[in-house]
């Protein structure tokens, strides 16, 4: 349905604000205008929810989690950030895909099935948007996808 992502995605913090763990903080770095996109809410808070408890889950004691929101031209870029032990710069693109975990001790340590980013990779790509990710080991993860903004009509001018 049309949404204006801006206030979706506060309520969805803001549910995570209400039961998040006492040594991590999220700050908003969200626009104030609205901006209208067309989602299936229900699944895009699926892909929301996978990406910030994967941010929780990996950060460190003290960690800030940024949870921005960029208006680009046609789309809007959704970009979570952590400050947890991040992903080697050779197995950025295999978080993606079905069942893979970065590393046997992390999978000891927090658990999971690996499916999280490659059902959110298929929700977002199923709105027309691109979804991936940047890190550095040891300082970080930024995920980061896009959704297309609806269009407005085009005014004729002559
Ligand atoms: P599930 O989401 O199914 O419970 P999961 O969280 O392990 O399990 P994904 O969400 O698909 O699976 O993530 C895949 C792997 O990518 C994780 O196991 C972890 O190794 C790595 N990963 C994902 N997000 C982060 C992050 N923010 N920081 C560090 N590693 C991450
Ligand atoms: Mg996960």
């Amino acid at each position: 349905e049309r949404t204006d992502f801006i206030t979706y995605f506060h309520h969805i913090i803001d549910r995570f604000e209400m039961n998040i763990p006492e040594r991590i903080t999220l700050q908003r770095e969200l626009p104030k205008e609205r901006l209208y996109v067309l989602i299936d809410q229900d699944k895009i808070t699926q892909v929301l929810d996978n990406i910030i408890s994967n941010a929780i889950k990996y950060s460190p004691e003290g960690g800030k989690i940024t949870l921005k929101v960029i208006r680009q031209k046609y789309q809007i870029l959704v970009a979570i950030e952590d400050q947890g032990m991040g992903i080697a710069y050779d197995k950025l693109d295999k978080i993606f895909e079905r069942f893979y975990r970065a590393d046997k001790a992390r999978t000891r340590k927090f658990g999971g099935t690996g499916l999280g980013l490659a059902i959110s990779k298929e929700l977002v790509e199923a709105h027309h948007g691109r979804i991936w990710a940047k890190s550095k080991e040891g300082k970080g993860t930024m995920i980061l996808f896009t959704l297309p903004l609806i269009g407005k009509k085009r005014r004729v001018t002559r």
